[in-house]
């Protein structure tokens, strides 16, 4: 019997932590010594899977529509993340998920698909393992799929060395049994309309294993090498009170102000592309410090634990209504009937019904003008000034 999604164990040298701990190898050895958490995306993540793993068994024939049915009836009645909604997209990335399986029997009538495969790569990484989602083996050619049910940032498959390990991990265990000449890894983002795919020779992806990880994940395993402070911070367990990270930090805020009394446009320009990394760092400073200060007890020099400012909220809604009735208040008065937000509704109706019958009645007005760097995917906007010069200049 599979081991249920929230009871797997999790590698000290994880695969999702892989970005973080081959940039910054000491990073595994601090944050293994620091107990997992967990959030409520994670744990609809998990339900997610749980959910596409039971439709997926019977998709591909191994259990019977009775017994889908009555699995999707206990998910349903014992998962409080399950809605419509999740129903809809998990179904989406299964859609994928089987026109991917029906290539592969178009071209390989037997080829070979698994579901929630442990994939063990320690040949790479030290008591390396993971789970792949799906497996497909066919022609020559091994598939890796991985849901990823967030709807934060699409995540490319590109690159990916979480995907790449598991590609790692599915041709170890499959290699000797059968002739694989190239591993292709795909990550299904539903939520995201997002399907991201990058393929490898076994070549190149037995070299990256060789020369890029498995040096670096030795490291790793032994707290050695330096740390590197980047992007990949940002999940990282110590990242508050890492002192590589507040160093780096500190380093880009000695900015050399020149002369004038006000700072000049380039000046201006380098501040901002450090402003954003100063203020993801400050905030987890102050969420650590206040963790600290309330759970423990622990005290900062010159800082205080007080009450943050609150509210007035009634203790009795019904006691609210019944006592104004009586004085005469009406229920039309004292009550205002809102509609469910769109998400809320979304997840109510599922995403067929409210695309069906709700997408005429849906805009999406222009965002609020954002500054980010050149880089960014999105078109430039005008500003005010040269929107009005163009329209006077078009007189
Ligand atoms: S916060 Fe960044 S620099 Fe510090 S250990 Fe973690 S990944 Fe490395």
């Amino acid at each position: 019997m599979m081991t249920p999604h929230s009871q797997r164990a999790h590698a000290k040298l994880s695969a999702s932590g892989s970005s973080r701990w081959m940039a910054c190898t000491p990073s595994a050895a601090l944050e293994a010594d620091i107990p997992d958490t967990t959030s409520v995306f994670a744990e609809e993540g998990t339900a997610a899977h749980e959910l596409s793993e039971i439709f997926l068994l019977h998709e591909i024939g191994e259990i019977s529509k009775r017994s889908r049915t009555m699995r999707l009836n206990k998910f349903k009645q014992e998962n409080e993340h399950y809605s419509t909604a999740m129903e809809d997209y998990v179904q989406s990335y299964v859609d994928v998920v089987m026109e991917r399986i029906n290539e592969a029997r178009a071209s390989t009538p037997d080829a070979l698909v698994m579901i929630e495969q442990r994939l063990d790569f320690s040949s790479w990484v030290p008591e390396g393992f993971g789970t792949g989602d799906v497996l497909i083996l066919a022609d020559g050619q091994l598939e890796v799929i991985d849901l990823k049910y967030g709807k934060g940032v699409p995540v490319s498959a590109e690159n990916n060395s979480q995907m790449r390990l598991y590609g790692l991990g599915a041709y170890d265990r499959y290699s000797m049994l059968y002739d694989i000449e190239s591993v292709r890894m795909t990550i299904v983002q539903p939520r995201l309309d997002s399907i991201s795919s990058e393929t490898l020779s076994v070549d190149e992806l037995l070299s990256w294993g060789e020369n890029e990880v498995k040096p670096k994940a030795e490291m790793a395993a032994n707290g050695e090498g330096d740390f590197v402070p980047g992007e990949h911070c940002r999940f990282c367990k110590i990242a508050a009170t890492c002192r590589a990270r507040a160093e780096e930090n500190l380093k880009m805020a000695e900015y050399d102000f020149a002369d004038p009394a006000t700072l000049s446009n380039d000046e201006i320009a380098a501040i901002l592309a450090i402003a954003e990394e100063l203020q993801k760092w400050a905030k987890d400073i102050t969420e650590y410090a206040l963790e600290q200060a309330e759970k423990h007890g622990v005290k900062f020099n010159g800082w205080k634990l007080v009450e943050g400012r609150s509210n007035r909220k009634y203790t009795d809604e019904e006691e609210v209504a019944k006592v104004l009735i009586e004085e005469g208040f009406t229920e039309e008065q004292l009550f205002e009937k809102k509609l469910l937000t769109i998400t809320k509704m979304e997840k109510l109706t599922g995403k067929k019904v409210f695309a069906e019958k709700l997408g005429d009645f849906v805009v999406k007005p222009p965002g609020k003008p954002t500054l980010v760097p050149e880089s960014d995917k999105r078109p430039e906007l005008q500003s005010a000034e040269s929107a009005e010069a163009d329209f006077a200049d078009s007189l």
